[in-house]
Parts: structure tokens; sequence; C-alpha cells
């Protein structure tokens, strides 16, 4: 075997292995067509803009429907794999829907996240679109789905409260049938939605049922009558467009239930692996931009007499940062391949707490890449403008690494938890064999 084609940076560190032309079991030419074309994409719709749009707090509202004519909210939206009757609304770079693959969703989100925050934008669609699209009824399929993946219409996740966010369990926001059974009506308040702002749909976790899980269920609220939005301010970005959102008296048609009452805390669990592993596509990627971008001041910039990377405590920074991501990359694209070669069943029984675990280390390694580039660039890594820009702005972001989508402390617990259980039942199947 031997060396295939370079793509992207020659910066050490700057791209994934593969794109270096180093062997690999996991990629093919489809992988290789969606991201050469995905590169320029960004590079010609996002790149330039980035920084403008986020200090504006907005996109150009035609900037959405030209990311669905170009085929990218149907793969946002799906993940892993696309059904064959999504592939109507168009997918990227004309790759096929029965070709698209785990690795596919890994280069999507890869080369997005290099475009600067304006991945962000499909926050919603990411972790909304599942619950839909796996649990939805027929109905709702056909009257959503079009709307959501063509872009008309935007969605939003909403299961954290002001009282309740890795307590899950405790949510209070309530559904209450109306008498007649043909609405719920609904009250309760939402806290740190990702995109409510601009969001059509609320895939929404509510009670309809007495305390604890079983007594969730979940609802696709659209936006009507009795809803409020307002923005959260936070550190890392305002294209996320954070939400608090209240809901007061909201009648909800009983057929925008989500699959069977009493089942909503397992589709918000069961919703989770994707987007733990998302996260992790994100984290790689900003390490890797911090890194270039480090990589080339300190190749230029003096002190002492000697540029940065010429002494030796710079270096060291560069060869720490470079074994954590790579090693990180590497368990990532593990279990990538296991999710592509397990049962949706068998990967959300043995995964789950592997995706815990796979994020926690993306923040942590995340958040060691900030810190050493912040110092690498001195004050300019604390400077908004100029050639630190993307180290300070990544710098704020890797917070949203380690909180959303499960904070670090609590996954941490639920990966040694899960282990233990699978642990257990492997020695059962042991005995039995
Ligand atoms: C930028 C951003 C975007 C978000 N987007 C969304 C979204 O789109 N939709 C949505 O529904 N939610 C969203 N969230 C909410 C997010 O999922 C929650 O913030 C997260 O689950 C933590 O909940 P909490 O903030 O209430 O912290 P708490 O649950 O109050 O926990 C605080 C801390 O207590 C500790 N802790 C709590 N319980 C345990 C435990 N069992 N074991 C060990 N330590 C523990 C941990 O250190 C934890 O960080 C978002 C949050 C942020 C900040």
């Amino acid at each position: 075997m031997s060396l295939t084609r370079p793509f992207g940076s020659t910066t050490p560190w700057a791209e994934p292995t593969w794109y270096t032309g180093r062997p690999s079991p996991y990629y093919n030419d489809s992988h290789r067509k969606l991201r050469d074309h995905l590169r320029a994409w960004v590079d010609d719709n996002f790149a330039s803009s980035s920084e403008e749009w986020e200090a504006a707090g907005a996109v150009p509202p035609e900037l959405y429907n030209k990311c669905a004519e170009a085929g990218l909210l149907v793969p946002i939206a799906s993940g892993k794999s696309i059904p064959a009757d999504w592939a109507r609304y168009g997918i990227i770079a004309g790759i096929g829907a029965e070709e698209w693959d785990g690795f596919h969703d890994f280069i999507l989100w890869d080369e997005l996240t290099r475009g600067g925050n304006i991945a962000n934008l499909f926050i919603g669609l990411v972790v909304g679109a599942p619950p839909l699209r796996y649990f939805g009824s027929d109905f709702l399929k056909s009257k959503i789905l079009p709307e959501v993946l063509s872009g008309q219409k935007r969605i939003c996740l909403a299961i954290t409260e002001p009282s309740a966010g890795s307590d899950v369990r405790n949510i209070t926001t309530t559904a209450e049938k109306t008498p007649d059974g043909k609405h719920y009506i609904v009250n309760g308040e939402k806290k740190w939605i990702t995109n409510g702002m601009f969001s059509d749909y609320f895939m929404t976790a509510v009670r309809t049922g007495g305390e604890g899980a079983t007594g969730i269920s979940m609802l696709l609220i659209p936006r009507s009558e009795g809803i409020r939005t307002r923005k959260i301010e936070i550190g890392a970005g305002s294209l996320s467009a954070t939400t608090y959102v209240v809901f007061e008296d909201v009648k909800v048609p009983a057929e925008y239930l989500i699959g069977e009452e009493g089942l909503g805390f397992m589709y918000t669990m069961t919703n989770f692996n994707h987007e733990r592993l998302w996260i992790t596509f994100q984290a790689l990627r900003g390490c890797r931009v911090s890194m270039l971008d480090a990589m080339e001041w300190a190749q230029k910039r003096e002190a002492f007499g000697q540029t940065l990377i010429q002494q030796p405590v710079v270096r060291w920074k560069f060869g720490n940062m470079a074994r954590k991501v790579d090693a990180l990359h590497a368990w990532t694209e593990q279990v990538v391949y296991e999710l592509e070669h397990l049962s949706d069943l068998e990967a959300a029984r043995v995964l789950g707490g592997v995706t815990a675990l796979l994020k926690v280390e993306a923040g942590i390694v995340a958040q060691y890449v900030a810190n050493e580039t912040v110092k690498i660039f001195g004050g300019l890594g604390l400077t908004k403008t100029g050639q630190g820009a993307r180290v300070e702005a990544f710098s704020r972001a890797v917070k949203g690494f380690i909180v959303p989508g499960g904070s670090e402390d609590v996954l941490i617990d639920l990966g040694v938890r899960e282990a233990i259980k699978l642990s257990k039942q492997q020695a059962k199947r042991q005995v039995k064999i």
C-alpha cells in the first residue's frame, strides 16, 4: 500500500491523518468525493462571511435556502443513514442515499465546522428531526418532514427546563388532554433551547402522566398562540440563537404526539447517542483549526531571538496536543465503525456509555487545545479579530462541548454504570455458551 493524494492544508495536524494520504480502512471514493465537494462549497459560501454574521447575530435569510438547495439539510437531519425517500430533497455532492454512512456524517460535520460558527444554524435540525424520523406517525412525517427537509420550516429540541437539566426525569412542563381528547394543552418553560428563536417546531419533552420517566412524552409543538421566545446570550456565539421558551395554554392537536405516551424519556435518551458523537466531530475540527493557526503563528512569531517553534517548550505543547487529538480521532472512527456495523438496537444497548465517555474526552481534549493555543498566541489569543481570532473563538466555544448534550460529570458516571451493566450481561452470556 502506498500514500494517496494529499488533500487540504499541509501544516502538521491541521487535517485528519487520512487527508494527508496515509492509508485508512474507513474511507472510500464516495467519502473523498464528499470531502472535496464540501471543502470547496464551505469556502465559497461560509468561510469569508462567518465572522460578519456572528457579529450581526444572524445570517441572511436566503442562506438557509441556499443550504437546502445544495442538499445539506437532508444529511444534517439524517446522521449515519439517509432514508431512500428523503433523497428527493437533495443530498450534497450527489451522494446516493444508499451510499451514505457514518463516515459521510463525520466528514460532513468536520467540514461544516471548519466554516466557523455557521454550523450552529443547524443544531436544532440535528437534534430535533430524529425523534420525528424514528418515532413519529406516518401522518406527522408526511406533513412535517417535507417542510423541514426543504428548508421552509425549522425545528429544535426542547427538553431542558430551568429546574431540570441533567435530571430529565424531573421535567415539569405539562401537556393535558382536553376532555374531547382532540388536543393537548401545554404549560411550562424550557431553557437553553438551541435555534429556538427561529424555529417553527419545538420537539418537546412534556409530562402527560405521573412522576418520573414513565410520565414523560414527546410532543411536536408548532409555533402558535401562547408560545413566547427570548434569546439567551451565551459566550459561545450568537448564531446558535439559544432561547428561553414559555408555553402558556398552548393548544396542540393530539396527532402531534410522537410515538406513544410515556415513552418520551426513552426517545430522549436514544437521541443523545448521535448528539454526543456529533459534538465530538465538531470538537475535533475545532482543535485542528486552532492547531493550524497556532502552528503558522509559532513559525513566524519571534521572541527572545528565535521563532516560537524553535523553543522546545512550544514544540512540547504541539506534541502533546497532537497525541491527544489524533488519539481522539482514532477512537471516534472506531465508534463510527461500530455504529455502522451494529443494528440500531444493539448499538443503543452497547454504545450509550461509550459515546458518553467519547464526548467527555472530546470536551477535555478541546479544553486542553484551547488553553495551549491561546498561550501560543499570547495577547492575540484573547483578541476577537486578527490572526488569533479563531483560537479566541474556540476558547469560548469549548464550554459548549462540556455541558450541552450531557454534562461531563454526569456522562463519566453514566459511562461507568453502563460498562458495569454490560459486563454483567456478558458474564451471563459466557455462562450460557
Ligand atoms: C449552549 C447550550 C445549548 C443547549 N442546547 C439545548 C437544546 O437545544 N435543547 C435542550 O433541551 N437543552 C439544551 N441545553 C441544555 C443542556 O443539555 C443542559 O444545560 C445540560 O444537560 C446540563 O443541565 P443543567 O444546565 O441544568 O445543569 P445541572 O443539571 O444543574 O447540573 C449542574 C452540574 O451539576 C453536576 N451534576 C448534576 N447531576 C450530577 C450527577 N448525577 N452526577 C454528577 N454530577 C452531577 C455536574 O457538574 C453538572 O454540570 C443547552 C445548554 C447550553 C449551555
